[in-house]
């Protein structure tokens, strides 16, 4: 079985993101970039995969500008065997994103796509359902657990209130929740041998794909600062204050 995961290259969790000044986006210049989350989750799936003898062949896959390959690295550390990278400077919408991944997976032929839920920077949580429509594929989002058996995926998925578990036919595509595993850390002999696998690299153009946004931003705001909270002395003062000034009772 072939797996294809993408991985893409997103400002790391930990940064406190800031608006530029002139409202278009947010700041990316000097920052530290990572890979998405949910990313790691379907690399450590697929490794998991790989390790097991599921999976013959793990492919990593992102588009974006040239550090991309950074994250095609990391992938590629955590036990992927090869990466394909989309070089573009152009700003990717979800639709875009998809329409590359089918031209890719139409080259390839994987059995299985691996997406995360949702990129940590548009919050878009669309490419993945949109891959599975473009190809005509079964989906299976937000799994938190993954089995394959006999040519299907039986998935547990986390929706409101408790889990849904599904039997899907492959090819399919699935996006990972936060439960599905815990990615690995690459260790730093992975890391060097990493350096030497393949990463054939590709243009939209190659793959007959206009990656041209089709939304234009309007504006980028921060979100309304908290005032701080102020302690009380008592629960009659509490009542008083919740009553005259927040006017919630
Ligand atoms: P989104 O629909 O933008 O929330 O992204 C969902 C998932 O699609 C991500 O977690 C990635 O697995 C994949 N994806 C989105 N954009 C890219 C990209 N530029 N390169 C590689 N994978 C991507």
């Amino acid at each position: 079985m072939k797996v294809l995961v993408a991985v893409k290259r997103v400002i790391d969790y930990n940064v406190k993101v800031r608006v530029k000044s002139d409202q278009t986006g947010v700041e990316t210049a000097n920052v530290k970039m990572s890979m998405n989350p949910f990313d790691e989750i379907a690399v450590e799936e697929g490794v998991k995969m790989r390790e097991a003898g599921t999976a013959e062949e793990l492919i990593a896959v992102s588009m974006g500008p040239p550090q991309c390959q950074e994250t095609i690295r990391t992938a590629l550390a955590m036990g992927a065997d090869r990466g394909i990278h989309v070089e573009t400077d152009q700003n990717l919408e979800p639709l875009a994103v998809a329409k590359m991944l089918k031209a890719i997976v139409e080259r390839e032929s994987p059995d299985l796509v691996i997406v995360g839920k949702q990129a940590i920077d548009d919050d878009s949580n669309q490419t993945g359902q949109m891959l599975a429509a473009l190809m005509g594929w079964s989906q299976a989002t937000f799994a938190s657990e993954l089995k394959l058996e006999d040519g299907n995926a039986e998935v547990t998925r986390e929706i409101d209130g408790g889990l849904e578990t599904i039997k899907v036919k492959l090819p399919v595509v699935i996006s990972t929740d936060l439960r599905l595993n815990t990615p690995r850390y690459a260790s730093l002999p992975n890391i060097m041998k990493a350096k030497k696998k393949p990463i054939d690299k590709l243009t939209p153009d190659e793959l007959g794909v206009d990656p041209a946004p089709r939304l234009s931003v309007l504006k980028v705001e921060e979100p309304a600062k908290r005032e701080a909270g102020v302690k009380v002395e008592s629960v009659q003062e509490l009542v008083d204050k919740l009553k005259n000034e927040a006017k919630v009772i």
